[in-house]
């Protein structure tokens, strides 16, 4: 059988705004998963998108700097940064055209968020400033390593995470000043953290729509439970 292809977008990301960048663990994570990365750089047009798109089995979105929030109609958090349109309107679009035909995608970090906004939902522009909670979820902002468990998220049984991962609390990274705040229409919450920000959701009745707001591709190489969400998007790519 041929390995399902996943597409990731790379963005230029970098300080210099010289190179397209992307985390090597997303790419690592795919292929130890039984996936082949397909790497397209977030700069194509959109017939080269769409093309790319139709010839690809599956989707992920992966972790980066904040979304543009004229995209739910807020203004700029002083703290929101590095906004960069071309990546949002790449991965919002892919997020549009996996729902609508059912293909599976998965997001990480930035990607729930993406979802979300793609979908019609908001966001949290800065945790750190907007909720009151004694949880560490900036872990950059303190110099985490990046596979450090920073707090616990309990995961709702009876869901595709639940069946991954387990139900019940487990252990995750965490990287991120912003978080989904209001859910898209479609989307269930599948975890949150003890402070109630939203750690995870899905799409019910699809063959798999699901983000998480950590970062299991940092903690996949020693933590079975978070390889096994790499193999659930490629297991559900497979034709
Ligand atoms: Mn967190």
């Amino acid at each position: 059988m041929t390995k399902p292809k996943i597409l990731i977008p790379i963005p230029i990301q970098d300080s210099g705004n010289r190179r397209y960048t992307l985390g090597k663990n997303y790419v690592l994570s795919v292929i130890e998963a039984g996936g082949v990365p397909i790497l397209l750089p977030t700069s194509v047009d959109s017939g080269a998108l769409r093309e790319t798109y139709l010839d690809v089995d599956g989707i992920l979105l992966t972790g980066g700097d904040d979304v543009d929030p004229a995209f739910f109609d807020e203004e700029k958090h002083p703290t929101t940064d590095g906004i960069d349109i071309e990546r949002d309107e790449v991965e919002m679009q892919l997020t549009r055209w996996a729902v609508e035909d059912d293909k599976p995608l998965f997001g990480i970090c930035r990607g729930i968020q993406v979802m979300n906004v793609a979908l019609g939902g908001t966001l949290i522009q800065d945790i750190p400033s907007q909720v009151t909670t004694q949880l560490t979820h900036a872990g950059h902002y303190e110099g985490a390593r990046r596979d450090e468990v920073l707090h616990n998220v309990c995961c709702d049984p009876n869901t595709k995470l639940a069946n991954v991962v387990g139900y019940g609390e487990i252990g995750v990274n965490s990287f991120h000043h912003q978080a989904v705040k209001r859910v898209a229409d479609d989307l269930v919450v599948t975890a949150r953290s003890s402070d109630d920000i939203i750690e995870a959701f899905e799409m019910p009745n699809k063959r798999l729509i699901l983000g998480v707001q950590w970062h299991p591709e940092e903690m996949s190489f020693g933590r079975p439970d978070m390889m096994r969400l790499f193999k659930t998007l490629v297991d559900a790519s497979a034709r």
